[in-house]
């Protein structure tokens, strides 16, 4: 209370400073009226990119998630910053890799554990 509002500092418009790393990121708007972060001058080609996480733009300067493979092997895309930030943990891009991953993690442990004899279980003496 009493203290002094400062303006938050006006940044160049259409961009954002990312909260974990300090570094700019693109402010775009969707196809839905919302917004979301790019990373800026970076136009990988659009089969690199994991389905989900394509960003085309359109001509009106708003972006949308292209989901099925691009027709055109030229075909440029945007990715989110948060995949390329290097201060946050890489979100799940490839679903099913993750899985397999996930499961030979399992088939890993399985093989480094050591062999426990089973124990014969013990029978009380009855008689
Ligand atoms: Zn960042």
């Amino acid at each position: 209370m009493g203290l002094l509002e400062e303006e938050p500092r006006r940044l160049h418009s259409g961009q954002s400073r990312c909260p974990y790393c300090g570094l700019l990121q693109d402010r775009v708007v969707t196809l839905e009226q919302d917004w979301v972060l790019l990373e800026p001058d970076m136009f990988p080609l659009a089969h690199t990119v994991p389905a989900e996480h394509r960003w085309i733009e359109l001509s009106d300067g708003r972006v949308a998630v292209y989901g099925v493979g691009p027709p055109d092997p030229y075909q440029r895309c945007r990715i989110e910053h948060r995949l390329a930030c290097s201060a946050q943990p890489l979100p799940d891009l490839w679903p099913w890799l993750t899985t397999l991953r996930g499961e030979n993690a399992r088939r890993a442990e399985r093989q480094a554990a050591p062999e426990v004899p089973e124990l014969p279980e013990q029978w009380p003496d009855v008689g």
